[in-house]
């Protein structure tokens, strides 16, 4: 059976852009492969945070992804940081990636020119991402699209990997992305991609007062200034959320209104608050029922993590002797 790993980082709330496009198609695809999934705290510390805020968020990804509807009898679900042997074959794969590689990618480039000072961890990001996917040999990622570069890198990793210590047989595969019709979801602000580190998010777990009052002023078609002015609904982020949470008649409906002015954009986006609270109203009560069943979250944390632990220190058994450090 082939194996898919796909990692969140808990740096803050579980949103509608992890919802869409990654989290609904790890649902999916558990059970059709052998499905890893990982709350991932390293990649999580490479930004400035507060310990006990870490320990907690932790938790709410791990109760966020259950009630979505990872199911810890088709999935491993775990956290990074109990499976050592993440941050060890990160080190190894330091050493055969190339610095220029890793300047080149966008994430690191937008990231670095927001911040202060720039630390290593966030250069070399990509390189813990490639080993979190290799130390299970998994060879399917579930992400969204602002994954894709850092995949390409990893195969990167891979070939020269794979090159110098594995010449006659491949021991690492190279990864592919799986991507959904939602690859990339944009925040409310309709400016930049939807992400925990931009403050333009909808909580996956937001109750429907929280989503109205987000939604009210989000952004829409920017040429659309007063209701009466007809707007144009594939450049609109409210549409594109339309496509991804109402059902398709709705969809349709809601691009006639919205073509021809028959709704003002208030009208067009309590349809699309209806739509959302009737998908993740469900998620919401499961989070509810979970978090008051802790053992429930511990348990499959701990099942996840022991699984991932053998697995991982076969790969690194293997890794160790190919490189002559067994
Ligand atoms: P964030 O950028 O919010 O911190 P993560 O880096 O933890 O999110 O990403 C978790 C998963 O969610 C990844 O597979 C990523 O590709 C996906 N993802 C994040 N933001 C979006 C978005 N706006 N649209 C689609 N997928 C997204």
């Amino acid at each position: 059976m082939a194996r898919i790993f796909s990692g969140i980082q808990p740096s803050g709330e579980l949103h509608v852009g992890n919802y869409l496009g990654a989290v609904k198609n790890w649902v999916a695809l558990q059970g059709t492969a052998e499905a890893i999934y990982c709350i991932v705290d390293y990649h999580a510390i490479i930004a400035a945070y507060e310990p006990a805020q870490l320990r907690i968020r932790r938790r709410e990804m791990a109760v966020g992804l259950l009630a979505a509807g990872v199911d810890p009898d088709r999935a491993s679900l775990f956290v990074q940081s109990d499976v050592p042997q993440h941050t060890e074959l990160a080190w190894i794969f330091n050493t055969v990636t190339p610095v220029g590689e890793l300047e080149r990618q966008t994430q690191f480039k937008e990231k670095a020119a927001r911040a202060e000072s720039v630390m290593a961890g966030l250069l070399n990001y990509p390189v813990l991402q490639a080993a979190d996917i290799l130390l299970y040999l998994a060879d399917r990622v579930p992400v969204g699209e602002d994954q894709i570069q850092h995949l390409e890198l990893s195969r990167v990793i891979v070939r020269r990997w794979n090159a110098l210590f594995s010449p006659e047989a491949d021991f690492f595969p190279e990864p592919q992305p799986l991507l959904t019709p939602t690859r990339r979801i944009m925040g409310l602000d309709g400016q930049a991609k939807m992400s925990k580190s931009m403050g333009n998010t909808i909580g996956m777990l937001d109750s429907p007062t929280e989503i109205w009052a987000k939604l009210r002023p989000a952004m829409t078609d920017p040429k659309r200034i007063r209701k009466t002015d007809p707007g144009t609904p594939e450049v609109c982020n409210i549409y594109h959320l339309h496509k991804a949470f109402s059902p398709p008649e709705t969809v349709e409906h809601v691009a006639r209104q919205c073509s021809t002015a028959g709704w003002g954009c208030i009208d067009c986006k309590k349809v699309l608050a209806e739509s959302m609270e009737t998908e993740l109203v469900p998620i919401r009560v499961r989070a509810e029922l979970l978090r008051e069943e802790p053992a429930r979250v511990d348990d499959a944390l701990a099942s996840g993590a022991a699984r991932c632990r053998a697995l991982a220190s076969e790969t690194m058994r293997s890794v160790r002797e190919r490189m002559g450090l067994d």
